[in-house]
């Protein structure tokens, strides 16, 4: 594969829309592609706001804020939308029939060449890309939230990922900005199985009445450095999506690994995280 320099990232949520903007600081020509009009106009807001914060914070000059704006195209139409594209980066729900799906419709419109690549937090890349007649172009770039501030991608090879698939995307991600790992696929990769189960620990934790919330998260900051409590970051991640993880690492792995009760529970009741105002904390209350 020759150089990348078309980018199509599907799905403009809380990761899509991070991916694109990396991608457009990086160079490439971008397209975002939604199923939602609505998400996509969120997603330019959110992009043009943070790309208007880091020059506010002298971490990029106007220059380059209004050319990575000039670099990102949002669409509706999937087939246009990868058309011309080297690489395609799906950040839709965590859902392993919707990913399937479409790959196989990304497949049917995109060149040859063309790199399909899964941002899924824990599922196969190889049963994801096994839907596609060349397999070998297919791999996992797990990006992290928020995407334009988190340094690494966990890039993960399936079973038929070309070492060339791997180098294309390995320069890619280098071009935006991030560090990379190389991690041989398993269920949770490394950063989401050990991730989640701290926060289902933690969900544990609340439903036995060992501490509130805000003591839990205060733990792990204080006394073990993290920079975020578990709380903290299930309703950065979304409850949604940190459910669905937990569900197929269950599912995958084994008992140790069932959602907790109270976070299913969350999750029935709408509480989905930021993205919704409140989730573990109330944000419409909250600073
Ligand atoms: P999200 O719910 O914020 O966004 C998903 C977007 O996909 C929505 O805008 C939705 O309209 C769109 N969509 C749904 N079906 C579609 C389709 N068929 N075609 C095009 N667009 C479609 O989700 P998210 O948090 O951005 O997660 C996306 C992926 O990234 C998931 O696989 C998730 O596991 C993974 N991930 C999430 C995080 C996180 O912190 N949220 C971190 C790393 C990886």
């Amino acid at each position: 594969m020759s150089d990348i320099k078309r980018i199509t990232v599907i799905g403009a949520g809380i990761m899509g829309r991070g991916i694109a903007h990396v991608s457009a600081l990086g160079g490439f020509t971008v397209t975002l592609q939604d199923v939602s009009k609505d998400a996509l106009e969120n997603a330019m807001g959110i992009i043009a706001a943070n790309l208007q914060k880091g020059f506010e914070r002298k971490k990029l000059t106007m220059e380059q804020k209004g050319e990575a704006l000039e670099k990102l195209t949002p669409t509706t139409d999937l087939s246009e939308a990868v058309a011309e594209a080297d690489l395609v980066i799906e950040a839709i729900p965590e859902d392993l029939a919707l990913k399937q799906e479409t790959f196989r419709r990304i497949a049917q419109s995109c060149p040859a060449h063309t790199i399909l690549a899964t941002n899924t937090s824990s599922m196969s890349v190889t049963e994801i890309g096994a839907v596609v007649d060349n397999p070998s172009r297919t791999i996992g770039l797990h990006f992290f939230n928020p995407v334009h501030i988190m340094k690494l991608v966990e890039i993960i090879c399936g079973l038929e990922t070309s070492p060339q698939t791997l180098a294309a995307c390995e320069t890619a991600c280098r071009k935006m900005g991030k560090k990379t790992v190389r991690i041989n696929e398993f269920p949770g990769f490394v950063t989401t199985r050990i991730n989640a189960m701290i926060g289902n620990e933690a969900f544990t934790m609340l439903q036995e009445g060992i501490g509130t919330p805000e003591d839990i998260d205060r733990a792990l900051k204080l006394g073990l450095n993290h920079p975020m409590g578990p709380f903290e970051m299930v309703d950065l991640v979304g409850l949604d999506t940190r459910l669905k993880i937990m569900e197929y690492l269950h599912q995958t792995l084994g008992e140790k690994y069932r959602p907790a009760p109270l976070m299913v529970k969350y999750v029935k009741a709408g509480r989905l995280g930021r993205k919704v105002g409140r989730g573990v904390y109330d944000y419409s209350k909250k600073k």
